[in-house]
């Protein structure tokens, strides 16, 4: 199909000129980057012909798989139509408010309008920006504080990775940004609370109410948080922390913001995240897998009661993207959410591939070097430990520095399976479109990964 390519050459110029995103380029440029030339289905190939399941969808994204010649078609016909037009200046174009009426109808009935961006960051920025205009319209300016958590991901702006909670992130650029605190995460796998899941969302969710009255709600905007932390690690919360949650907002009037990036289109078997959960936020970002990540695309859904402020009450908004409501994009949009709903994939996900998934990856639970495994929809992940016990916190952990997760994301890549490394833990969030030999065949590749990972550790006398 393509002619030979040489991968050694690639390398070095890679390794010459393009500087990646979140790398390590001395480290890189000893390896060399694997360079991914196909994707079909939920398979990539390298540059060496060798096949990889790709685990991850890409980055959280590619929730239809690869290879979709319907979003190819509208993408190629809107570019001969018209490839670009801006929002700015009292002109609008057809995909972009096709697209809005679209995920207006998908989202819970709060939700009124869509404001787009070009990546989910930027939908955060949005987000951060409309919140306080928000308040400083309703006349409390003081109203400025914006609550996130520690070990979230929000993105890779000033804003974006303020509101994260990753402290690698804020030792680097001066962040975060002011007016942006952090509380604990919900993370019942690393507490020591002898509690149930349930108690433990609960204790988890006083942490927002705690820190609400220390700053006094008068100076509090909003909350955010993704439903499901994705590059945290999968950290699935109890149901009981996000009711908790929002009963807290709605009763010091916080308003909640839902970062669906991840969760949103099908991820959870539900829509969005907050539909998983029962929970009605007042602003929602997403970006990922509205369009698969074919083509960019982000934005925000504002709910009427923050939308009617803006739009009553707010004047100029004095903010946007070139970018915003790309044509393009929206047409990619488009078609990427009517293979989801063709296929029925959010139901499939809810009713039938996501449980299959989840009780197969629970069998990965046996392997001796698993001492915890969880998932939600098409969101799994388990913990590597050097002994095991019942509980997780009760088993032993390997050293830091020994780097287990990532020696483990090297034997998975040889064996042809894309998997991420947070830590020790190993995570998967692999295409929505998945059957049931495609979810025993991820199970194979993860098992035998994982006893590759084990002789290299018996090899080396770390376990
Ligand atoms: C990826 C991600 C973002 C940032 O999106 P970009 O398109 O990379 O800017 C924000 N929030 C969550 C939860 C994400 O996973």
């Amino acid at each position: 199909m393509t002619s030979r390519i040489d991968t050694i050459s690639v390398q070095q110029a890679d390794s010459l000129h393009y500087m990646h995103p979140f790398t390590d380029h001395a480290d890189l440029a000893c390896r060399g980057a694997r360079v991914i030339v196909r994707g079909d289905d939920i398979y990539l190939w390298d540059s060496e012909g060798k096949r990889l399941l790709d685990g991850m969808s890409g980055l959280w994204c590619v929730n239809v798989g690869y290879g979709r010649k319907a979003i190819a078609d509208a993408v190629h016909a809107q570019i001969m139509q018209l490839p670009f037009y801006n929002s700015f200046f009292e002109t609008t174009n057809l995909p972009a408010v096709e697209l809005a009426q679209k995920l207006v109808s998908l989202a819970p009935p709060q939700f009124k309008r869509v404001f787009y961006t070009g990546s989910g960051s930027e939908a955060n920025d949005t987000i951060v920006r409309m919140v306080r205009y928000y308040w400083e319209l309703l006349g409390a300016p003081e109203r400025q504080v914006i609550i996130s958590r520690q070990n979230a991901y929000h993105g890779s702006t000033m804003a974006g990775a303020s509101l994260g909670g990753m402290s690698e992130m804020h030792a680097q650029g001066g962040l975060p940004i002011p007016g942006i605190v952090h509380i604990a995460q919900p993370n019942y796998i690393e507490s020591e609370q002898d509690v149930s899941a349930e108690e433990f969302g609960i204790n988890a969710a006083y942490c927002l109410e705690r820190k609400i009255l220390e700053l006094g709600a008068g100076k509090v905007a909003a909350f955010i948080a993704e439903p499901v932390q994705g590059a945290g690690g999968v950290i699935i919360p109890s149901i009981s922390y996000w009711q908790e949650i929002s009963r807290i907002c709605k009763k010091y009037g916080v308003l909640l913001v839902t970062d669906e990036v991840i969760c949103g289109f099908g991820r959870l078997g539900t829509w969005f995240g907050c539909d998983y959960f029962g929970v009605e936020p007042d602003l929602m970002s997403f970006a990922k897998g509205v369009t698969s990540g074919y083509v960019p695309l982000g934005g925000v859904l504002v709910s009427s009661g923050v939308a009617d402020v803006l739009a009553l009450k707010g004047g100029h908004f004095n903010h946007g993207f070139t970018y915003s409501g790309h044509p393009v994009a929206c047409a990619a949009a488009l078609a990427n959410l009517r293979i989801i709903e063709e296929e029925g994939l959010v139901a499939r996900v809810r009713t039938d591939s996501g449980p299959y998934l989840a009780r197969q990856f629970a069998t990965l639970g046996n392997h001796p070097l698993v001492g915890y495994q969880d998932s939600c929809g098409f969101m799994a992940g388990l913990n590597l430990v050097k002994r095991k016990a019942d509980r997780m916190r009760d088993c032993v952990r390997f050293e830091k520095e020994q780097e287990v997760g990532m020696l483990c994301r090297r034997y998975m890549f040889d064996n042809g399976m894309v998997m991420r490394a947070v830590g020790d833990r190993m995570i998967i969030a692999p295409p929505l479109t998945m059957t049931h030999a495609q979810i025993d065949e991820m199970i194979a590749l993860i098992g035998d990964g994982l006893d590759r990972t084990l002789r290299e550790l018996r090899h080396r006398g770390w376990v």
